[in-house]
């Protein structure tokens, strides 16, 4: 049924080159909120200031504009429809947090990361997989805030239930179930007092009622865990849809910087503004990126922008890896 309006965002996080996956996922949000009226927002996820490139902003904007996919609203709607930043949402994350450490659905945790170095290097002596060993989940809540309240340096960790399952459905995947003794305790406020991924794409996602996201497989994993903070909350879920890899021709694994270099010499690249540099139109390699993990039928090979919107379905998509 298309006939309701989705929100869809894509939400990119600078830390390189936007590559032809990403100009994919851009592209089946853009088809996705086309096709049903809705709406299309862009957001940078910029938290992570280790792997912050400077360049890859104005690259995104660029490959976005290039391939014409042109997104509907940001912070200043009706002006210049400038992106979302997560790095402008800081105090939001942080208020988020606090409200599931108060809740009872995470807490402070004050280990040191030499502790938690050793805690590692002991698990992997026991071949057992490196997980936080929960040792702050135990410290008194009033304890715990009077820390805090003293300015003694602390992360803040989602409490993953111990006992039970948590069942998650991906659009195009079906149902999971996994343990939740098997979820980690993850971090989701850094030392820094910066949100992590986990918490700060749940709580935009809820905020800019969010219907659809359509994100990497390299999510599925902590699928689960975004599920339980969401449902933490009492939030409505979005439908997740997880894209297919892409791999290197090969098909063994992710290509390296080096063959992507190489590729170029070929006329070839894996990033979206090099096929500018090389002389491709636009519409082919929108035609192009479409069809590696979506198809319509055997037969069509060149679909328009209006074509793609007018036929793009989600039944189309295919989860195994381009
Ligand atoms: N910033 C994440 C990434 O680039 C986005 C994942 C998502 O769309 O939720 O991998």
């Amino acid at each position: 049924d298309y006939s309701k309006p989705v929100r869809v965002r894509f939400a990119p996080s600078p830390t390189g080159r936007m590559h032809l996956g990403s100009g994919r996922t851009a592209l089946y949000n853009y088809l996705l909120a086309r096709k049903t009226g809705g709406q299309f927002i862009l957001r940078i996820e910029d938290t992570d200031q280790k792997r912050y490139v400077p360049t890859a902003e104005q690259e995104l904007i660029d490959g976005m504009h290039w391939l014409g996919l042109q997104w509907d609203e940001g912070p200043d709607v009706g002006g210049p429809y400038g992106p979302y930043r997560q790095s402008e949402r800081k105090e939001i994350y942080l208020h988020y947090a606090r409200q599931l450490v108060e809740s009872g659905h995470a807490y402070y945790c004050f280990c040191t990361p030499e502790r938690l170095e050793k805690v590692r290097q002991e698990q992997q002596a026991r071949k057992e997989q490196p997980h936080y060993d929960g040792t702050c989940r135990h410290i008194d809540p009033d304890e715990a805030a009077r820390r805090v309240a003293r300015g003694e340096r602390h992360v803040i960790r989602f409490k993953t239930p111990r006992e039970g399952v948590t069942v998650v459905r991906d659009l195009l995947r079906g149902e999971i179930t996994v343990e939740n003794r098997l979820i980690d305790d993850y971090v989701i406020v850094k030392s820094d007092g910066l949100a992590l991924y986990h918490l700060a794409a749940m709580v935009d996602d809820h905020l800019m009622k969010i219907t659809h996201v359509f994100r990497g497989a390299e999510w599925l994993p902590t699928f689960p865990l975004h599920a339980l903070i969401i449902r933490a909350f009492g939030w409505q879920e979005p439908e997740f849809i997880h894209l297919s890899v892409f791999l290197k021709p090969s098909g063994k694994g992710k290509m390296s910087k080096r063959e992507a270099a190489d590729l170029m010499k070929d006329g070839y690249s894996i990033f979206v503004t090099d096929f500018k540099d090389l002389g491709y139109l636009p519409e082919a390699v929108v035609n192009w990126i479409a069809l590696m993990g979506w198809s319509y039928d055997d037969h069509t090979e060149f679909f328009t922008m209006p074509d793609l919107i007018e036929k793009f379905s989600l039944e189309g998509l295919n989860p195994s890896p381009a």
